[in-house]
């Protein structure tokens, strides 16, 4: 399965991390630079697309600034990310120049990819870079993304791009081989894991543990990336981008870090993007009956069966559902305002009419915009 998946991928994100292209004692690595475009190169001559999401701004902007040590500010790390992603990108340019490659810069917000509109305009130029044989290099936007509108780290940020290109693959490139079974430096009798069918509670556990030197992420973030991916239909291959040479030999067939097989249901691209890039601007609990009609017979959700309703918003914005024991089981989009909504939960259809006159909507979550999470 993890052979065939690999031949077969043709459009694949390749997320570079950090550590692999700067440090913060010497800056950029640009032998590593070359090294890594070397492999990607061949990869594109294998026939194959590849979109790079490549961290480093901040780690290259901290040498150059000569701060010293990673800013704890959020100012002060936009500083660093603002002189560090311009020569994080003239350094991809000169190596993949040299190989006669064209590359093209990408930021972009969590708010770039949570407005549906942003959203498909940002896949057309991807695609049009991709159908023009650039290679597109994205970065967070580090310098304007505040909190609210940050994606936060960029594993989950390639697995963001991943369903935006809707590529074939997901490759996450770091300082570590893959994903152990315990973490490998403090305990050496750890082993790697080859092959996760499924991102169980076990998993996540383990994925924990694990932390790597510079960047955002460690291991959680990458296994929740493949998570998301895996729920897209997309395979993850987590490994080491330290070896020259790995990451086209993979593709023929080496055996190399950790390989995440995706799931047999696919979401659609919207159901994915409701599920996965929106974030949730509350909470409706629901009765065992509204639950059953949800999960079960695919129903949309009315308001007679809410019993609670949590958060503050309006309507279009994304919520989730959980049972009477505040577990989550769903997300959607909401038709109605959490005001409204805390106005007519719990009432039948014709009640609802009496209360609000005739609505545009009776279902408080249409089923197409639903997701059984
Ligand atoms: N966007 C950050 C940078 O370029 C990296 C975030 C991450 O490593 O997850 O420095």
């Amino acid at each position: 399965m993890r052979d065939q998946l690999l031949k077969q991928a043709r459009r694949i994100v390749l997320k570079i991390g950090s550590s692999l292209v700067a440090s913060r004692e010497s800056g950029l690595r640009l032998d590593q630079i070359d090294r890594l475009t070397n492999d990607i190169s061949a990869l594109k001559d294998g026939g194959r697309e590849v979109v790079i999401v490549t961290s480093g701004a901040i780690v290259s902007g901290i040498k150059k600034l000569g701060l010293k040590g990673y800013p704890k500010s959020l100012p002060v790390k936009q500083a660093a990310a603002a002189v560090g992603q311009s020569r994080l990108m003239w350094a991809y340019e000169k190596s993949f120049e040299r190989l006669g490659r064209t590359v093209a810069q990408i930021l972009l917000t969590h708010q770039d990819l949570a407005d549906r509109r942003r959203f498909l305009n940002a896949r057309h130029t991807l695609t049009t870079l991709i159908e023009l044989g650039v290679i597109p290099l994205i970065n967070e936007n580090d310098t304007v993304a505040v909190d609210e509108i940050r994606v936060g780290d960029n594993d989950t940020l390639a697995g963001e791009v991943a369903h935006l290109v809707d590529a074939d693959l997901l490759v996450i490139l770091s300082d570590v081989d893959g994903l152990f079974t315990e973490d490998p430096r403090r305990n050496p009798s750890a082993t790697l894991m080859p092959l996760i069918t499924e991102i169980t509670q076990d998993i996540e556990q383990r994925a924990g543990l694990s932390q790597s030197f510079e960047g955002t992420g460690g291991m959680a973030t990458k296994i929740q990336a493949a998570k998301r991916a895996a729920e897209y239909g997309l395979a993850t291959l987590i490994m080491n981008g330290e070896t020259p040479g790995l990451l086209p030999a993979v593709f023929e067939g080496a055996s190399a870090g950790t390989f995440i097989l995706p799931r047999n249901r696919r979401l659609t691209s919207r159901k994915h993007w409701i599920a996965f890039t929106l974030r949730a601007k509350g909470q409706v609990a629901l009765d065992e009956g509204a639950v059953e009609a949800l999960v079960r017979r695919g129903k949309s959700l009315l308001p007679s069966g809410i019993i609670a309703v949590t958060g503050d918003f309006d309507p279009g914005d994304a919520v989730t559902c959980t049972d009477r024991e505040g577990k989550e089981f769903a997300k959607g989009l909401v038709n109605f305002s959490s005001v409204t909504l805390n106005r007519i939960k719990g009432l039948k259809t014709a009640e609802v009419h009496r209360a609000l006159g005739q609505q545009e909507y009776d279902e408080v979550i249409h089923r197409d915009n639903l997701v059984i999470l």
